[in-house]
């Protein structure tokens, strides 16, 4: 123990005072660990593992499209099966008379062609020098085939939130390639694409359908019961015994099944909770702690947005958190949009029209700041029901405050009879 007035001399002084007695790996808290076991998730993967089956009589593998929200496990069951089945390949060399190569592209930062095919190119050929842009498309297809022939290899690839993707036609000309005479004999390039949006396969252009012929896999978000079993089997190895009591758990659970079962969320919560915990040098991560963390983890977020936002974005937005922000857990978009109206009016700012309003409730609704529900039937058409998804209004309307044309909506009242 080191005591206000003690002089510190050494680091292990330093380091004793601050041990942490919370973690014991937290690295395992990190999205990108892939679990040794997975949790409820066993239909899926035995059905995600049909796509290779034809390998073991020494045909090609299915392509195939992984769908489901954000955290519902698309990513670590891929990887997990993809590592299940390279240790195989590795235990049982006969199956194949060549390497397979399991490539991962994460089309959020590498989405364009020349980047995806270098990503293959290169994990294919390390040593190759092809430049990342300046060639022509079909430069890098070509060199993409040579590379394959030297290293006689069959590709795995995955593209992760293959949405995010400028052009399909990648898609097309990879799996052709068989067809087209691009591979050696019994060579194959398979392809499984996840994405967080159920309608991504309807917007595929029908050559790309037709060529690729993918397996559709739908996952199902996570229920409480199933994120709480993930959560307790990462607690087991990130925490020091007895840290993490299970009603903290069982709140990370909620919450993260409140938002549709997002398994995500629940490890990040319970790691944020963590954080705070041993920051304050408390022995163990208590419910109130998740709650501290989450409340001051969406208005950080939301306050660093409200500050970019354009001056009408903004206006709309400060509608919506006066007429939230006294007692009223929801208003409507009728009233919003008065009440905006009126305020462009106090600051000698000119509306926007009433459809380009109705759109920035999409807008709010995308980035988590309300929800909107029933679109009701009225005079003036349908409206919407608007509720604030952020637990502090008020530090938000603060935010929007310190913009100067802004600042003197601060006491500017909605109307009587808006509400
Ligand atoms: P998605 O790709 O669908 O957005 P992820 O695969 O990234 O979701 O999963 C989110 C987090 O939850 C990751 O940290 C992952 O390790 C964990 N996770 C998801 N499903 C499971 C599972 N069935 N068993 C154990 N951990 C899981
Ligand atoms: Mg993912």
């Amino acid at each position: 123990m080191i005591y206000e007035d003690t002089e510190i001399t050494d680091y292990e002084e330093i380091i004793e005072t601050s041990q942490t007695k919370i973690f014991k790996d937290s690295s395992v808290l990190s999205p990108d660990y892939i679990p040794k076991k997975l949790i409820g998730r066993t239909k899926e993967v035995l059905k995600l593992a049909k796509v290779f089956k034809p390998i073991d009589y020494k045909g090609y593998p299915f392509n195939a499209l992984i769908f489901g929200k954000t955290g519902s496990g698309k990513t670590v069951v891929t990887k997990f099966l993809l590592q299940k089945l390279m240790e195989r390949l590795e235990a049982t060399p006969n199956i194949m008379d060549h390497h397979l190569q399991c490539i991962y592209i994460q089309c959020k930062t590498n989405c364009t062609i020349n980047g995806v095919l270098n990503e293959i190119i290169k994990h294919v050929d390390p040593a190759n020098k092809m430049p990342r842009k300046g060639f022509a498309l079909a430069y890098y297809y070509e060199e993409l085939w040579n590379v394959i022939k030297e290293k006689s290899v069959s590709l795995v690839v995955v593209f992760d939130e293959i949405d995010r993707l400028k052009d399909d036609e990648i898609l097309y000309n990879l799996s052709r390639a068989g067809e087209m005479q691009k591979l050696p004999e019994r060579h194959f390039i398979c392809i499984l694409g996840i994405s967080n949006d159920l309608d991504y396969g309807k917007e595929l252009d029908s050559r790309v359908i037709s060529s690729m012929s993918p397996k559709d896999h739908v996952f199902a978000p996570y229920n409480a019961e199933q994120i709480i079993m993930i959560l307790n089997e990462r607690v087991k190895i990130a925490f020091c015994d007895g840290v993490v009591p299970q009603e903290t758990i069982s709140l990370c659970a909620a919450y993260a099944a409140q938002d549709h079962g997002d398994a995500r969320k629940a490890i990040k919560h319970l790691k944020m909770a963590a954080v705070y915990a041993e920051e304050n040098d408390f022995s163990q991560v208590l419910p109130e702690h998740v709650d501290v963390t989450l409340e001051s983890l969406d208005v950080d977020r939301i306050q660093d947005m409200a500050t970019y936002l354009p001056l009408h974005e903004k206006i709309v937005l400060l509608a919506i958190l006066k007429l939230t922000n006294y007692g009223n857990p929801s208003t409507n978009s009728q009233t919003v949009t008065s009440l905006y109206n009126q305020m462009c009016f106090e600051i000698h700012k000119k509306p926007l029209h009433r459809t380009t309003i109705a759109s920035k409730f999409g807008d709010f609704k995308m980035i988590g700041l309300i929800k909107t529900s029933s679109v009701r039937k009225g005079k003036g058409g349908g409206w919407k029901d608007i509720r604030l998804s952020v637990p502090s209004g008020t530090a938000i309307e603060d935010v929007l405050y310190q913009d100067y044309n802004l600042e003197m909506l601060r006491d500017f009242k909605p109307a009587p009879f808006l509400n």
